[in-house]
């Protein structure tokens, strides 16, 4: 049975979590603030942690900073609509995903079985296929409904990096990051230019992109085709 820690200050909205996830099949363990998140995490070795960002006795940033420290477990917080600059803290921090509050319990099994199974999923040198996109990432190929897809080093990084995380959300500077080898501007904003070069090549419509999508106020996500 897969361990979640749930670290939320709002019991009721702790315990309500906790009922839906359990009835789901997670074992689900609570901890009412920051400080306990900590103690609860090392004593759990959870297998996903799910982290409201407003703790008291210690906020939600640092826990993340202390677990990334030493672990790579998935994190998906929860953060209020007002909490922006705390989201993309969070996931420059290494958080897997977010969920804004108000929720739906639904919604929130959707992404823990969403992340638990990305993490569980893609070995680096195999081919990743989503749908009609297959991505070989030895051969450095693209193929689109088994056509080739002629792509630059970079636009190919950028898109491996993607595939390699499907559903996860990226800011600018982590995705400048990821290619920085090749990249020759260092702004964050020639991502975007990055992303609508491979929309254009990609996407049967790049005004509605099916594979990259922006997520507003902070950065782009690979969605793979058919999942919600
Ligand atoms: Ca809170």
């Amino acid at each position: 049975m897969k361990k979640i820690l749930l670290v939320e200050d709002e019991r009721e909205i702790a315990r309500m979590i906790q009922a839906y996830l359990s009835r789901e099949g997670f074992r689900v363990e609570v901890a009412f603030d920051g400080e306990e998140g900590w103690i609860r995490f090392q004593e759990l070795s959870p297998n996903l942690v799910i982290l409201d960002l407003m703790l008291p006795r210690l906020h939600g940033l640092e826990l993340a900073r202390r677990i990334r420290a030493g672990s790579d477990v998935p994190i998906i917080m929860l953060t209020a609509r007002a909490e922006e600059a705390d989201r993309v803290a969070g996931l420059e921090l290494g958080a897997d995903d977010y969920v804004t509050k108000p929720f739906s319990l639904r919604e929130l099994a959707a992404r823990v079985r969403a992340v638990l199974r990305r993490v569980e999923g893609k070995k680096p040198g195999e081919v990743l296929e989503f749908g009609p996109l297959k991505i070989n990432l030895a051969a450095r190929e693209v193929t689109l409904a088994g056509r080739p897809v002629e792509l630059t080093p970079t636009e190919f990084d950028l898109l491996s990096f993607f595939a390699q995380h499907p559903g996860r959300v990226f800011t600018r500077r982590e995705l400048l990051e990821a290619i920085q080898e090749r990249s020759y501007a260092s702004l964050p904003r020639t991502i975007d230019s990055h992303v609508k070069n491979l929309r254009h090549k990609l996407e049967a419509d790049p005004a509605h992109p099916q594979f990259l999508l922006t997520v507003h106020g902070v950065g782009y996500k690979f969605h793979p085709p058919g999942e919600g």
